[in-house]
């Protein structure tokens, strides 16, 4: 990418009004809060999916991308042509290279080199620099998370954008999507089901909803592989089996997460995440990532066990074009043992 698309912005004197929204950044956000009319009527109970694949650059954290950033610049730690470097599965570096682009700054993305391949192609179509590193635990010095860390005090004018410790991310959910369901809800809903990547999203919505009604249930959707169902259920980290969600599931306990108002944890299976999945687009239209259909599945089992009629909420975290080459693709359904074989919700 030429040197000149990186200049900053000059502050534009248009005029923005009515429904309008101001460039990328503006237009994060305000997401539709789509009912899943077949689901809904399959189980007795309403669930809402924030259609957060309609974000921008395709997904939630599009949020956290912008609610870093703007942290960075109120606290003057980015200037024009300062570097932001970040570690991850894919969607934090897609929102922050957009967001970057956008803003003037450039963007070092680390990703370990076993997420989708459509992520690595839309970030370098984007113009970050990525690096893509061997995948290893976090434990490992060679991990993502610590090489990004290393790059961005190595890089002059740098910042490293941390979103799993750096609770700009956090705030950004319970400061836009928190509220935006109170409001698409008036405020009416029994229970809030979100899959953790980083935290952000269920501890900053669980906020927002937990100060409107205490009553609100925030409950947490967990792949296999992930030691957060043992934490919520047990309060101690113990990793069971594995799984081939992206973006969601950890093994330690972060800053976003920590004292998230979580209520109660659900743990999902990659074969019904995948019958989900396929049942979403079949069904409803809606084409979405392996996260979101996860979340989906809880949000269904979870208003199960609620009253007749009761309303929970979840996220579709980012769209299934991400991921064609593996959640939508025969040969790697097959062999990762998780073809789709249900006409109807008994994976449920
Ligand atoms: N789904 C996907 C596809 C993601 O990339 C992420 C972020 N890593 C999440 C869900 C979880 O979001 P959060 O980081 O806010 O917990």
């Amino acid at each position: 990418m030429p040197d000149d698309v990186h200049r900053t912005v000059p502050k534009p004197s248009l005029t923005i009004d009515g429904e309008m929204r101001d460039g990328f950044v503006g237009a994060i956000g305000n997401t539709p809060l789509i009912a899943l009319p077949k689901l809904s009527a399959a189980i007795g109970r309403t669930i809402l999916g924030k259609a957060e694949f309609l974000n921008p650059g395709g997904s939630v954290k599009d949020r956290a991308a912008r609610g870093i950033i703007e942290d960075f610049e109120a606290r003057g730690m980015l200037v024009a042509g300062g570097t932001i470097v970040e570690g991850t599965a894919g969607n934090t570096g897609i929102g922050l290279a957009l967001v970057g682009n956008a803003r003037g700054y450039r963007t070092i993305i680390v990703m370990p080199d076993d997420q989708a391949p459509e992520k690595y192609g839309l970030l370098r179509a984007y113009g970050a620099d990525l690096r893509v590193v061997a995948a290893a635990p976090f434990t490992n010095d060679a991990n993502y998370y610590h090489e990004a860390r290393r790059i961005a005090q190595a890089t002059p004018g740098a910042v490293w954008a941390n979103q799993f410790e750096n609770t700009a991310n956090r705030d950004a959910h319970e400061r836009t999507t928190g509220p935006e369901i109170l409001a698409q809800t008036g405020g009416s809903l029994a229970a809030f089901v979100a899959a953790a990547g980083t935290g952000g999203t269920i501890a900053g919505v669980g906020r927002a909803l937990k100060a409107h009604d205490p009553g609100i249930r925030i409950v947490l959707a967990d792949p296999y592989g992930s030691a957060l169902y043992s934490y919520v259920k047990t309060g101690t980290l113990a990793v069971e089996g594995d799984s081939n969600a992206e973006g969601i599931g950890i093994k330690r306990i972060v800053a976003n997460f920590d004292g998230a108002p979580v209520d109660d944890a659900l743990r999902v299976d990659d074969a019904a995440m995948v019958e989900m999945a396929h049942w979403l687009v079949r069904e409803e239209g809606l084409f979405v990532g392996g996260s979101a259909a996860l979340n989906v599945v809880a949000a269904a089992r979870y208003a199960r066990t609620l009253p007749a009629g009761s309303r929970v909420v979840t996220i579709l975290c980012d769209g299934g074009d991400r991921y064609r080459s593996r959640l939508y693709d025969a040969e790697w359904l097959r062999a990762n043992e998780v073809v789709p074989k249900a006409r109807d919700l008994s994976f449920l």
